[in-house]
């Protein structure tokens, strides 16, 4: 793996959090999307190699709106970026990790992206995306 794409983070409200992330990175939101298949909308920042995302869910029983009743707003996932998700899916199916998806999805900011089972990752979420070249 090459390096931590991004941290996700999910939250509550987007545009209050936008305006927290703004003022304690000291950087503007440089992109917002709204990511249909994960119905959330996000937010992105650039912070030097890697990025923070923020996550606030379309629906009252998403996955991020789930998340949040369970756990609280806070850290959702680590993104680290791979040159061959297909491969890198592979090995970590080879190597015993469970993975969320069977194949590669469209993510937010122009990227494929698989997510691994926490339950396999020491407890934490973890995807891994690789940048779509047109
Ligand atoms: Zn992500």
């Amino acid at each position: 793996m090459q390096k931590i794409e991004h941290i996700g983070i999910a939250v509550q409200n987007l545009d209050l959090a936008i305006a927290n992330y703004e003022t304690l990175l000291n950087t503007p939101c440089y992109k917002t999307e709204m990511v249909e298949s994960e119905r959330v909308n996000t937010a992105f920042f650039k912070v030097g190699e890697s990025k923070i995302e923020l996550l606030e869910s379309l629906d009252a029983d998403g996955v991020i709106a789930k998340f949040i009743a369970k756990k609280g707003e806070g850290l959702h996932h680590i993104a680290f970026e791979v040159a061959n998700i297909k491969q890198e899916m592979e090995r970590l199916k080879q190597a015993g990790f469970s993975l969320i998806n069977e194949v590669p999805k469209a993510g937010a900011d122009n990227k494929l992206v698989c997510f691994v089972h926490p339950k396999t990752a020491n407890g934490v979420l973890i995807e891994i995306c690789q940048e779509i070249k047109f």
